[in-house]
């Protein structure tokens, strides 16, 4: 199952999408955390994207789209992937359908987590006393969801166009959001068979 997730920070996309690797036996593959992992570990692109992340600003698309296209063809993907965090403009979503082509393979759906400013604003400052994330500072918060309405709001326009969208309630619980994810995918599945 080749799976997408789509709303800004603060929405609960991540936490659905770790859950959903886990039922479905594929990997999360997170940008956001892919970024922070070289940060930690010191590589060269760690330096390189340090002080993007730290501002909130996007990391350039040809080193975001040739880190997933490696991801992508590691045999663990083989199966199936949840995308989060990816493609985050529209060169990266026509970067993922080009990959996508190369390897014969196709989105199943898009999972889009709506939500409201202020909530996600909310839940955001809540994790950054929790988590202490470097990139949790009101400015960098501000300006990641000024690039989500400028710059990933026409991907979810486009993915809505071509009929793979499924527009959640994401204001609601973890666990009620997970009940609409599981209920779409398993309506997805019956329209597969029939
Ligand atoms: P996230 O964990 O998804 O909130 O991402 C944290 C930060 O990583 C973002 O604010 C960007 O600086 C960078 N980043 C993550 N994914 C992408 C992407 N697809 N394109 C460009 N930058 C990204």
């Amino acid at each position: 199952m080749n799976l997408l997730v789509l709303g800004p920070q603060g929405s609960g996309k991540g936490t659905q999408a770790a859950r959903l690797s886990e039922d479905h036996s594929i990997p999360h593959v997170s940008t956001g955390e892919m970024f922070r992992a070289a940060i930690a570990a010191g590589t060269g692109l760690g330096r390189r994207v340090e002080p993007i992340l730290a501002s909130g600003d996007l990391v350039p698309d040809d080193l975001t789209v040739s880190l997933i296209r490696e991801r992508l063809s590691e045999p663990d993907a083989g199966k199936g992937f949840v995308l989060d965090g990816f493609p985050r403009n529209l060169a990266q979503a026509e970067g993922l359908d080009a990959m996508l082509a190369e390897i014969d393979r196709e989105l199943d759906a898009v999972l889009f987590f709506d939500l409201s400013d202020e909530i996600a604003v909310e839940r955001l400052r809540g994790r950054a006393e929790d988590e202490g994330r470097d990139d949790d500072t009101p400015e960098a918060i501000a300006r990641r969801l000024e690039i989500y309405h400028e710059q990933t709001e026409p991907v979810v326009e486009r993915y809505r166009t071509t009929g793979k969208l499924v527009p959640l309630h994401a204001e609601r619980s973890i666990e009620a959001v997970a009940v609409e994810i599981a209920e779409a995918l398993e309506l997805l599945d019956e329209e597969a068979v029939a």
